[in-house]
């Protein structure tokens, strides 16, 4: 009997009403584990209106209470990590170990909107003219939607939810159908660390979920993560709604390796950050871009046995390095597109298309696979691949590796590895992308930082987490105040001035 998941809404867990379900996989062994239901325009409507009589009181709630309730999950979610990463695991496919790793960046965020009293202060202007203060204050927006991607099913909610619900929003979140018992779990979590029925829900669903939040007039934010396909139709749509909107999206990160880069450090990196996840990580390095001939030979040879020696294998080997891709349709097209690869002229160095796990011989499990030669004209190096394929794009000198990543139409993340401060403090000014590594090769910002990318990784002005994110779920009142006893008596019909 398959397990019949289900909305969480309220406070509780709420059976589908519309009828339609999908199947959830175990991506390990190719079985279905569970139907998740598909909320219909009923069920939209009737979360959002309970979102929203939510809202009034959790707004009207003390920041430093709201603060409170992010202390308790911090808490909670600390002492359930491993519960919480094996449940991801178990749909997503990645190692518990990677899965434990994407809890704590959620935990991060949790920490960080513990602070949310400081970071809600306003401006404040005594005596801007005529006995007048100015000052400002930042409320609450009412009932946010979330729409977020199987890559990260804990944590990219807790990137937008909780700075949401800490600036005193509801929040609905509408996550990927691929793995939807994570978020379901959270939602459960937020019961017991006191959040109220209602500020946090989690609805099942599919366009008709999204379409439904993006149409609806008591929806005045919808922050988005997932292909740029969607996000752009996300951004769209939502903003011709006169919605605020932020959509991150898809990538094809590019690491820069400079002659006088540390060979061993940028293997290293290569390696975690081109196949860890399987390579679905919107971060992940999908192109090494070594400058001059000698620096692309070493890095090919370093490259090619560490590739090589990659073990693939379910979350519950814990020597295994990745897990399978997320869905067979994600297998097959990668397997297009290294097909495609080879086809353009690309070198195939490692082949990871043959996979043979004893007892998972139906799950979605690819080998590493490595090209060289690459170039900017072919498939391979213009889409983003989101599976275990990093392909070496070799450059003749620093300034054409800084041309062919900014001619990309993605600018989420890219590092350079270098032992040169110069060459670091250019590349970190030339490059049209919004996150930078030097020597590091997943520049993911710590919560208090900014989370966003450039050109087509990113729809919208304002960052995930750090600072920006307040500014996004809140808006800004500024209030100019003067007291009877400065009031001084008589009309004035001139534009006022502090003259
Ligand atoms: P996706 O775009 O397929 O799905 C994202 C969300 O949109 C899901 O909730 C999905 O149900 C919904 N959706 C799918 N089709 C829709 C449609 N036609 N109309 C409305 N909503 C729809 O993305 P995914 O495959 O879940 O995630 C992988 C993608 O996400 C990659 O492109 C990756 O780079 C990107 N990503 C980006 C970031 C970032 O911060 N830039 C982070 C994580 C993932």
């Amino acid at each position: 009997m398959l397990k019949e998941l289900t909305h969480y809404v309220g406070g509780q867990h709420i059976k589908g009403e519309s009828g339609r379900v999908l199947e959830v996989f175990n991506p390990a062994t190719g079985e279905v584990t569970s139907k998740v239901p598909m909320a219909g325009a009923e069920e939209v409507e009737k979360t959002i209106e309970n979102a929203q009589v939510a809202f009034y009181d959790w707004a009207a709630t003390p920041s430093p209470k709201r603060a409170a309730v992010m202390f308790a999950m911090r808490e909670i979610m600390s002492q359930r990590r491993e519960e919480l990463a094996t449940v991801i695991s178990a749909e997503h496919g990645k190692t518990v170990d990677d899965a434990l790793g994407e809890v704590q960046r959620g935990i991060d965020v949790i920490e960080f909107a513990c602070g949310i009293p400081h970071l809600l202060k306003g401006e404040l202007s005594t005596d801007v003219g005529g006995g007048i203060d100015t000052f400002s204050i930042r409320e609450p927006l009412g009932v946010v939607g979330g729409i977020t991607p199987f890559n990260f099913p804990v944590m990219v909610p807790c990137w937008m939810g909780v700075m949401a619900v800490a600036c005193g929003n509801s929040f609905i979140c509408k996550p990927s159908e691929r793995n939807p018992s994570a978020p379901l779990m959270m939602g459960e979590l937020w019961t017991e660390a006191g959040l109220p029925d209602g500020v946090w829900n989690i609805l099942n669903g599919d366009k008709i979920a999204v379409d439904g939040l993006l149409m609806h007039s008591d929806v005045p934010a919808i922050s988005f993560v997932g292909s740029t396909a969607i996000g752009e139709y996300v951004y769209q749509t939502g903003t011709a709604q006169n919605k605020r909107v932020q959509a991150f999206c898809g990538a094809k990160n590019h690491m820069v390796v400079m002659p006088d880069a540390d060979m061993d450090q940028a293997v290293d990196a290569l390696m975690g950050a081109g196949y860890g996840s399987a390579g679905e990580r919107c971060m992940a390095i999908s192109v090494a871009v070594p400058v001059g001939k000698s620096t692309a030979d070493e890095l090919v040879k370093r490259l090619k046995p560490r590739v090589q020696a990659l073990k693939v294998g379910p979350y519950t080997d814990i020597e295994a390095d990745m897990g399978p891709v997320i869905t067979s349709q994600a297998k097959d097209r990668i397997e297009k597109l290294i097909a495609k690869g080879e086809e353009e002229g690309a070198e195939l160095v490692v082949d990871g298309r043959k996979v043979s796990l004893q007892g998972y011989e139906n799950g979605f499990f690819l080998n590493g696979s490595l090209f060289d030669r690459v170039t900017t004209d072919m498939d391979l190096y213009k889409q983003e691949i989101f599976g275990p394929v990093l392909s070496i794009a070799r450059a003749q000198d620093f300034d054409s590796a800084v041309e062919m990543v900014n001619g990309h139409e993605y600018g989420n993340g890219v590092a350079v590895f270098t032992q040169s401060g110069d060459v670091a403090r250019s590349f970190s000014k030339q490059v049209d992308v919004g996150m930078i590594g030097v020597n590091v090769p997943i520049p993911v910002p710590m919560a208090f930082h900014h989370f966003g990318g450039s050109k087509r990784s990113k729809f919208g002005d304002t960052q995930m987490h750090g600072p920006q994110s307040v500014h996004f779920f809140t808006k800004l009142k500024t209030v100019s105040a003067r007291w009877p006893s400065g009031i001084e008596g008589g009309a004035q019909f001139t534009m006022p001035t502090n003259r």
